[in-house]
């Protein structure tokens, strides 16, 4: 027999949308719900950088970025699908600031632009050269207690030596060795050293960064305010009465309960990552869901629920495409965001031929692995290969640089499954079970390439965003270098994704949409269980997380009546 309750509001699912509309709806004075489904909080919010981007934001002034909420939206019109109305992206734009205000007035998160972040696509007007990706500052997680461990962590290639939490703006100033980056790392290193009580309770570092400050921040100001949050409560159905919601049905431990809703329920349980058939009904082919740098609990099961009662869905075939490789020991897959992009390396098809400009941004992997594939490459997997020059500069993964793992430190596990390295091209090639000949003439063409500084097959590094994540050091290109400094690796490469972005349609105030376009009574909708707003692209750092928590937002002002506070 299934027990019953009344709220206002229900939202399903912890990913930092989730809770910021569970917040502003409080705020609002309405009583709000939070379901999830995992035993842990935050979904993959939690484990991602937390970058946000927001475009015109207020402190873009004290890094001397000049912008306009008209430029923001030049750049995005020109990007994004033409589906996507134009209302929906100045309701972006015009939210971005309001949201931000709220978010940082009310909790402990407080973001700051990230200079040198550039929007990802340099050539289209309106582009900024940073600072619209905006970093939350670090926090202290002492205060959640237990809760703290219940967070997803963020992989272990966001963090300094696998295990201390970095905010974005000190992991940019690590990576590219920029001045002062070793005052930054000794500083983390002592910090987390000096945590006695946190060092007798284990590895965790409670100083959170990136997604864990977003979502450990919203976590705390949910619960000053009293607002129950449900783990290991999975929603199963929507429930309606005359094509209005009326609740949802969870189910906790084999027991369900029926939560009725005087308002509404917010959908934000995530994408379809995790769910097999789902991918393969979707996405292009070939697909699988381990190869996902999400977590695991997104499986569609609200898009699914949705569509029950006539929902339309859009982008069902996009995702937030990015390469990654399957490491040993991890359960999701560890994205590859900046060494792709790094002098020594290429992406080789079984072949031994390279197939794409590997510095594009991690979104358009999509479109470039399944278009080369399409076309008749053997890139699927593909390999990453790299020379001794690369091993000694830059990390790959979660392998760092030589310099801080020599070869001796890098743990069987993953020399074993995951690390191939030979003498010669050629052995490699065989250990990769790839195409020597191929390889080597590669690897002779990019010498060429890297003496010239102009790649003749892909035009790597002739943009600025390409150049952005190559070596400065590197000239005449900072992206092309030789593979000729033995010995040599390789690894294994998947087209991945940070999420699936295919979901409900929804209009401004984040309102489910159904086939005749129409909005579904008390039904919303925000993050990678809706359409997204962004379409096929992925116009700068935090365009995922920047509409989960705008739209979040909105939708909990719409179910308060739209109050101006
Ligand atoms: C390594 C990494 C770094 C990233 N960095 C960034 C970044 O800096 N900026 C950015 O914008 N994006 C980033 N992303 C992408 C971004 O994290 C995700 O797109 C975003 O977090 C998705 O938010 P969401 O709320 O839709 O889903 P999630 O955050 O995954 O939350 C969904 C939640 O719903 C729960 N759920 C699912 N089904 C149910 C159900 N039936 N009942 C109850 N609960 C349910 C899930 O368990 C999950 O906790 C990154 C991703 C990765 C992997």
């Amino acid at each position: 027999m299934a027990s019953e309750h009344t709220v206002d509001v229900v939202v399903v699912g912890t990913g930092a949308g989730g809770l910021i509309s569970a917040l502003r709806a409080s705020h609002h004075g309405l009583s709000v719900m939070v379901i999830e489904k995992s035993a842990n909080l935050g979904g993959t919010s939690a484990m991602s950088g937390g970058g946000i981007w927001i475009p015109s934001n207020r402190y873009l002034k004290d890094i001397d970025v000049d912008d306009s909420k008209e430029e923001a939206f030049e750049y995005m019109r020109a990007l994004i699908e033409d589906k996507v109305g134009d209302d929906k992206l100045k309701t972006y734009i015009d939210l971005g600031q309001p949201m931000l205000d709220f978010l940082m007035a009310n909790t402990q998160v407080q973001y700051v632009p990230a200079p040198g972040y550039a929007d990802y696509y340099p050539n289209i007007p309106g582009w900024k050269s940073g600072g619209r990706t905006m970093d939350p500052s670090p926090i202290s997680g002492i205060p959640m207690g237990k809760m703290l461990y219940k967070m997803n962590e963020a992989p272990i290639t966001s963090k300094a030596m696998g295990r201390i939490n970095m905010s974005i703006l000190e992991g940019m100033q690590i990576l590219s060795t920029a001045p002062g980056y070793k005052k930054i790392q000794r500083g983390i290193f002592i910090n987390y050293l000096l945590d006695i009580v946190g060092r007798l309770k284990g590895k965790r570092d409670r100083r959170l960064t990136q997604g864990n400050s977003l979502v450990g921040g919203l976590y705390l100001a949910l619960r000053d305010r009293g607002i129950p949050i449900h783990l290991n409560s999975s929603a199963k159905d929507l429930i309606t009465d005359n094509g209005q919601i009326t609740g949802v049905v969870i189910e906790r431990d084999g027991d369900t309960t029926h939560i009725n809703v005087e308002k509404g329920v917010i959908l934000a349980a995530g994408g379809f990552e995790s769910n097999q058939e789902m991918r393969e009904e979707f996405l292009p082919q070939p697909s699988q869901t381990d190869w996902t740098a999400a977590q695991h609990s997104n499986t569609g099961d609200m898009i699914k629920a949705g569509i029950e009662i006539g929902a339309a869905t859009d982008f069902m075939e996009e995702a937030w495409w990015a390469p990654v490789v399957r490491v040993p020991g991890q359960k999701s897959a560890i994205a590859l965001f900046n060494e792709k992009s790094k002098p020594g390396l290429v992406f080789v098809t079984k072949d031994g031929n390279r197939f794409m400009n590997e510095a594009l941004p991690y979104n358009t992997y999509g479109e470039a692995m399944y278009g080369a594939y399409k076309a008749g490459e053997k890139c699927i997997p593909a390999y990453a290969v790299f020379d001794s020059r690369y091993r000694d500069n830059y990390m790959f993964g979660p392998i760092l640089n030589r310099q801080y793992q020599p070869d001796w430190a890098i743990p069987s596990r993953l020399k074993k499954g995951f690390l191939k390295k030979a003498d010669t091209l050629e052995e490699l090639a065989k250990q990769l079970d790839i195409n020597a000949d191929g390889l080597v003439e590669t690897a002779e063409r990019m010498k060429k390439f890297a003496e010239t500084g102009v790649d003749e097959d892909f035009h790597r590094g002739e943009d600025d965003h390409d150049r952005t994540y190559g070596d400065p050091k590197v000239t005449p290109n900072p992206c092309l270098g030789p593979l000729d400094k033995p010995p040599y690796y390789g690894v294994t490469i998947y087209p991945g994704e940070l999420g699936t972005k295919g979901g409900l349609a929804t209009d401004c105030d984040a309102r489910v949409l159904n086939q005749a376009g129409d909005p579904i009574a008390g039904l919303y909708a925000i993050g990678n269980c809706s359409a997204s707003m962004m379409g096929s692209k992925y116009p700068g750092a935090g365009t995922t997380l920047g509409p989960a928590l705008i739209f979040g937002y909105a939708a909990a002002n719409h179910l308060a009546g739209n109050q101006p506070n």
